[in-house]
C-alpha cells in the first residue's frame, strides 16, 4: 500500500464529528429610501429660467443648490448602482464633480423613481438635517428641490417640488418634516411670476426600441406620438 494512503487513513481516525450547526456571527443592513413629489405647475418659459428654478428653493435650501441637467443621450443607461455596468460607470462619469449633497440626493431620488434623469432638469440642495464631516447628508436629512421638463404638447415648462431621504434607518418625524418642506417648495413653484396653474400631464416616455420621434437638437427619442416639443430640451421635435 502506498505511504500516502496510509497517512490519510490515520488522519481520518482523529477527525472530530461533523457539527450540525456552526457558531456564526450575523450581519445585516436595513436600507430604506423615500421621496415625495408635489403636483406639477405649468409655467411659461421666459428669461433666466435656471435662475428662477433656483429661486424656488428659497427659504428651504441650506447652503448652495445645484442644477443637474438631464443625462446626455449616450449616457441614457446611467444608474447609481456600482454593480450594474456600464451604467454605474456612466453615472459616476457624469456626476463625479458634483457636491456631496447632490451625489447623495440623486441616488435617493432615482432609487425611489421620484425623478427621471433621462429628460428632467433638477435643482437640488440640502433641505433639513445634518451633514457629516465629509459633507454627506445624514440618513435622516431631507434633500431635494424641483424637477422640471418641457411639456411635449405646448412647450411650456412643467415643474414640481420633490424631496427625498433615507439610508440606514429613519426617524419618526422625517416624513412629516418632508411633507412640510414639500408644501413650502410647491408654494414657491406656484408663486413664480410665469406660473399658470397646476396641471396633470402624462409623463414623457423615452422610446424603447426603434420608432418614436427624435429630437434633432439633443437626440432624445420620445415614445409618445403626441410629442411636438422635446421634454428634455424644449425644442420642436422632428416629424417624418
Ligand atoms: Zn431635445
Amino acid at each position: 500500500m502506498p505511504l500516502f494512503g496510509k497517512t490519510r487513513k490515520g488522519r481520518d481516525q482523529v477527525q472530530p464529528a461533523l457539527v450540525e450547526e456552526v457558531n456564526s456571527s450575523e450581519f445585516s443592513a436595513k436600507l430604506s429610501y423615500a421621496g415625495k413629489c408635489s403636483e406639477s405647475v405649468r409655467l411659461k418659459a421666459g428669461a433666466k429660467l435656471n435662475e428662477r428654478l433656483g429661486n424656488m428653493l428659497f427659504g428651504y435650501v441650506q447652503g448652495e443648490s445645484e442644477l443637474v441637467e438631464p443625462l446626455p443621450v449616450e449616457l441614457g443607461g446611467a444608474t447609481p448602482s456600482i454593480v450594474r455596468m456600464p451604467g454605474g460607470a456612466q453615472w459616476i462619469k457624469y456626476h463625479h464633480g458634483r457636491s456631496p449633497v447632490t451625489r447623495h440626493a440623486l441616488p435617493v431620488l432615482e432609487i425611489v423613481a421620484a425623478v427621471a434623469p433621462v429628460f428632467e432638469t433638477l435643482v437640488l440642495g440640502m433641505l433639513d438635517g445634518q451633514v457629516d464631516t465629509a459633507g454627506y447628508p445624514d440618513f435622516n436629512a431631507i434633500v431635494g428641490g424641483v424637477a422640471t421638463h418641457w411639456d411635449e404638447i405646448t412647450g411650456d415648462i412643467i415643474v414640481r417640488a420633490v424631496v427625498g431621504w433615507g439610508g440606514r434607518g429613519a426617524r419618526g418625524d422625517t416624513d412629516r418634516n418632508a411633507a412640510r418642506i414639500l408644501g413650502g417648495l410647491f408654494n414657491n413653484v406656484a408663486g413664480d411670476s410665469h406660473a399658470i396653474g397646476t396641471v396633470v400631464v402624462e409623463r414623457p416616455q423615452p422610446a424603447v426600441g426603434p420608432g418614436g420621434i427624435t429630437c434633432g437638437h439633443c437626440g432624445f427619442n420620445s415614445g409618445h406620438e403626441r410629442a411636438f416639443y422635446c421634454p428634455k430640451c424644449g425644442m420642436r421635435m422632428l416629424r417624418a
